[in-house]
């Protein structure tokens, strides 16, 4: 049996594909019934990160991003209303209506978050037929039973023959205490079994035709059946939220071993969560903030709008294995700090190159490259970029100068770094806003009339520019080549 990495440690030195040259990933996508929020974010982000950053060690991936649009229940414990069929019921739409419209959604809040869309996407309910033929193997295999036209995992047969529970660390006896007695459940064995097929209810709207029953699939079998259908009986990386471990992962596990005989992911890996104020996300604690309301400034936790780039960095921040805890105020740092690399890299691009260098920018790449293989640790590569802020804005203000080779390599490590693996997009300070680019078009029009005046000695224009700019909020500084105006 293949070994389980929790993650991808010194990555370039252990992380061995199982074909060279290419990777294999899978991570879990949303459930699509509502708009995606902060904790939808964190996943995309982090494994966007990955997937930029094995394309830049040369790897070929392809990466797969499921949507779940057929049997995720209220309650993951095989109970409850689809959550896809509930909000149809309550929005009197078909299932699929409900599905489409928040997957375009999602697709919006993703492209405005720089994360890549995946080389495959595929949906739960266009896999029915192949999640029927694995149930079909795992009862051929004598690790599940027919009860009532709903197939269910037999975990107690399981766990004689295969480590269960070995992703989450828990054994049986674990699982057995924190397993809920539910009601309507008289028809497994055990609590702990879970449904590989459901028998719809006459009430219930999505359903297929099967060997057992009219029904639909368990949640977790539509990752098991699509990550082999796209990627092969074994594949290199195994993704999704650290929530998933138990029992979406572990259940995984137990139905890819006793369908085939083997596991099948050579690395799991899980981002930690976020928590809202120090509270866990949930419908509970009413906490849930999406990423639209983030956006627009929308919601009482929220000071003010943050744009998208802001969230990227704000996760970005942290490493992947902690957990971030978000509140206006450190997103306010977190803009900061974005605001702070954007004008760095505009000035970057401004500078010209001199005869040596003066500043310190040697060993930059090496800083970023080593922190990405050691477990994609982003905050040591913003810690390098900002570290290297101090040499461009000691070039840009004229007190030293950077070697064209040096200038050559210290805009290419930026490019690498924080445009093609962070993923950030620095060149738009505006974020593409036409209004913001006609205000600062204005501003610098109006300074360029100020440096006009001042050539001509025409001290009181110039210098009634500069204090009513200044009155209104404005700071402006002149510089060798003109002007630098902020707000
Ligand atoms: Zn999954």
């Amino acid at each position: 049996m293949l070994e389980i990495y929790n993650s991808l440690t010194r990555l370039k030195e252990t992380f061995r594909p199982l074909h060279e040259g290419h990777v294999g990933m899978y991570v879990c996508g949303p459930t699509v019934y509502g708009d995606a929020h902060l904790g939808h974010a964190r996943p995309a982000i982090t494994f966007d990160l990955l997937y930029r950053y094995l394309q830049h060690l040369g790897y070929k991936v392809r990466y797969v991003r499921n949507i779940t649009d057929v049997g995720h229940l209220e309650h993951d414990a095989d109970e409850g209303e689809d959550k896809i069929a509930k909000k149809a019921r309550l929005e009197q739409l078909e299932p699929m209506e409900v599905v489409q419209y928040y997957t375009n959604r999602y697709h919006r809040d993703m492209a405005a978050l720089n994360v890549l869309p995946p080389s495959i996407e595929p949906h739960a309910s266009g896999h029915i037929i192949e999640q029927i033929a694995f149930v079909q193997k795992i009862l051929d295999k004598g690790y599940a039973y027919v009860s009532n036209g709903s197939v269910y995992m037999d975990v107690e047969k399981y766990a004689k023959d295969y480590p269960y529970g070995k992703l989450s660390g828990r054994n049986l006896n674990d699982i057995v205490t924190e397993t809920r007695e539910l009601d309507g459940q008289d028809e497994k064995k055990h609590s702990y079994d879970f449904a590989l097929w459901k028998k719809a209810a006459p009430e219930h709207i999505m359903h297929w035709p099967s060997p057992w029953s009219e029904g639909f699939p368990g949640w977790h079998m539509e990752c098991s059946t699509m990550g082999t259908k796209y990627l092969g009986e074994r594949f290199d990386i195994h993704g999704g939220g650290l929530d998933l471990i138990f029992p979406h992962h572990e259940a995984e596990i137990a139905q890819s071993c006793a369908a085939l005989g083997h596991e099948t992911v050579h690395y799991w890996m899980h981002n930690n969560m976020i928590t809202i104020a120090g509270k866990k996300m949930g419908k509970s604690y009413n906490n849930f903030i999406t990423l639209e309301q983030f956006f627009a400034g929308d919601h009482p936790l929220l000071s003010k709008p943050f744009g998208p780039m802001v969230i990227r960095f704000f996760i970005l921040q942290a490493h992947y294995r902690s957990t971030v805890d978000f509140s206006s105020e450190a997103l306010e740092a977190a803009e900061k700090g974005l605001q702070r690399m954007q004008e760095a890299y505009a000035r970057l691009q401004k500078l010209q190159a001199g005869k040596e260098t003066t500043v310190e920018v040697a060993g930059l790449r090496q800083r970023c490259q080593e922190a990405m293989d050691d477990d994609l640790n982003t905050p040591f590569v913003i810690a390098a970029l900002f570290d290297s802020t101090r040499a461009i804005n000691t070039v840009f203000d004229g007190k030293g100068t950077i070697s064209e080779a040096d200038l050559k390599e210290l805009r290419d490590v930026w490019q690498t770094f924080a445009i093609d693996i962070l993923g950030l997009r620095l060149e738009e300070q505006g974020a593409g806003d036409s209004k913001l680019k006609a205000f600062s078009g204005a501003i610098d029009l109006l300074l360029g009339i100020r440096l006009q005046a001042k050539q001509n000695k025409d001290w009181a224009t110039s210098d009634k520019i500069r204090n009513e700019l200044t009155a209104l909020g404005f700071q402006v500084k002149d510089t060798k080549d003109g002007f630098e105006w902020s707000i």
